[in-house]
């Protein structure tokens, strides 16, 4: 390769690393960990890394994080916080079609600007219990009414500003004393209009709510909701339903996405619903995403066998490792305008950034959103460290739940179960408002040190060559890990 001559004839600057197609063109398939990308120029602060992104080819995300369709990581709270942080949820389908339609609504719903069904306290509660309250909901903005019930008469509000400052010997202070009293509050009538509310709102100067200046929002200001399907005949119902009760994307959930089952959906729901926005796959090749592209998808899903609690590879026999399916199949969707989520194994947050330097528009997360408030399922202790279960689709756990995740892993005709994946548990990470706002700065160093001021800087500087790799050996790992300390506590935020 040509050296090249910086302006001002400085001197050479000899050619260093390896161009994306350079990395990818030996057949090894490389995971995100076999590689590491050159650091580039600052010129800018990482607060200004703007991470707009397509999630399809008509839905554009201010954050590109999506939380899996998985039973133990996305319902109706995840897909509320993911949209809320400007990224997105995608509802499960591991449940009957009505319980996931109403999923979506509650999503939705929220987005309105109303909670019909908030929890709800009386003054004689305590501090403590609205503390409770806010680790099993993740939030602290709770009604106080008379009688603690819905329906009562509406004597305040605790909101964390009313709580956070508090010390532990006030937990058992009754809510009369430490809430914000009704004169205090801005109320409106029932039935009051939702254009009626925001300008009472607007008026008082009084920001009730916390401002999400990322949000994921519909054109009529609805948070963006998806949902998962499966490809067979009583899917189509539940298609209808999910629809019906306003889901913004489906994602047809198979573990090997090239199939004429797949194809034929994908003309199923064009043909009926044209406006809603279909992600095929899964995909790691470019051939299979060829089909899925000829047959009309708006992005896709890449990974097969890469997520944490996955053994597909070691019972399929089929697979490849995530960085270099996301390579191929990215660098053959941008033909086509098709965007590309980076489905399972990441890690860390610097997965996220190389999934995207790869040429991801978005990346998919399970076990990274496990365990926190919002994702389903209650917190359990073992050995003193708090958990909550997380498990594959294809897990036997899983499959015996229902039979819409044997649908992903298995044919119609299968009589022996053969899982595809496990089932465990994660510990305890808090609430999504703390984690992902840590993923987003996270996201924004990373690209800062590549000196990509936004996500398509990113992209164009990978695609012209620019940006550079280089492949870790087994040693480079081991030395770009935490090492020789005798002990050590990782807190990442
Ligand atoms: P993680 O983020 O590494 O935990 O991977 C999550 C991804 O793994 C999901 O989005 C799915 O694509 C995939 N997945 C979910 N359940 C299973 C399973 O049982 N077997 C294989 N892959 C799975």
């Amino acid at each position: 390769m040509a050296d090249y001559l910086i302006s001002g004839g400085m001197g050479y600057i000899p050619e260093d690393g390896l161009s994306a197609q350079q990395l990818f063109s030996v057949g090894d398939g490389l995971t995100y960990n076999d590689f590491l990308i050159l650091p580039g120029f600052i010129d800018f602060t990482s607060d200004e890394v703007d991470l707009t992104s397509a999630l399809t080819k008509k839905i554009t995300l201010k954050t590109p994080l999506i939380s899996s369709p998985m039973d133990t990581v996305t319902e109706s709270s995840m897909a509320i916080a993911m949209a809320l942080m400007g990224g997105i949820g995608i509802i499960h389908h591991n449940c009957t079609p009505e319980f996931q339609a109403n999923e979506v609504r509650k999503v939705k719903r929220f987005e309105q600007g109303f909670i019909t069904d908030p929890v709800v306290l009386s003054p004689r509660h305590t501090v403590g219990d609205v503390l409770e309250a806010k680790v099993r909901h993740g939030f602290s903005g709770i009604p106080i009414t008379e009688t603690g019930k819905m329906g009562s008469k509406l004597v305040g509000i605790v909101t964390s500003r009313d709580i956070d400052f508090l010390s532990e010997k006030d937990h058992n202070k009754p809510l009369e004393e430490a809430m914000t009293k009704r004169d205090d509050l801005v109320v409106a009538p029932a039935g009051v209009t939702l254009k009626e509310a925001n300008d009472i709102l607007q008026r008082s100067k009084k920001g009730l709510n916390k401002d999400y200046p990322l949000a994921s929002k519909d054109s009529r200001k609805q948070l963006l909701c998806g949902a998962a399907i499966g490809t067979r005949e009583d899917d189509k119902y539940r298609l209808d339903l999910l629809t019906q009760s306003g889901v913004d994307v489906v994602v047809l959930d198979s573990s090997q996405g090239n199939s004429v089952y797949q194809i034929n959906m994908i003309h199923y729901i064009k043909q009926k619903y044209p406006d809603l926005q279909v992600v095929g796959g899964n995909v790691v090749t470019a051939a299979q995403t060829k089909n899925l592209i000829d047959a009309g998808v708006d992005a896709l899903r890449v990974g097969m066998g890469c997520g944490s609690i996955c053994i597909t590879q070691e019972v399929m026999a089929c697979g490849r490792p995530q960085g270099t399916s996301v390579y191929k199949v990215a660098e053959y969707a941008r033909r086509f305008g098709v965007p590309v989520i980076a489905d399972g194994g990441i890690q860390t947050v610097g997965h996220v950034v190389k999934a995207l330097s790869l040429g991801a528009s978005t990346v998919m997360m399970g076990s990274l959103l496990a365990a926190t408030t919002e994702a389903p399922g209650e917190y359990f202790f073992s050995d003193g460290v708090r958990l909550k279960k997380y498990r594959g689709m294809g897990s036997l756990d899983a499959m015996e739940k229902n039979t819409s995740s044997q649908k992903r892993y298995f044919s119609e005709g299968d009589m022996v179960k053969v899982a595809q994946g496990v089932s465990g548990s994660v510990q305890d990470k808090g609430s999504i408002h703390k984690f992902v706002p840590y993923l987003i700065a996270g996201i924004q160093h990373g690209c800062q040190d590549i000196g990509a001021k936004s996500l398509s800087v990113l992209r164009s500087m990978m695609y012209s060559g620019e940006l550079k790799f280089e492949k870790r050996t087994m040693s480079a790992q081991v030395e770009g890990g935490v090492h020789g300390l005798h002990s050590y506590e990782k807190r990442l935020h």
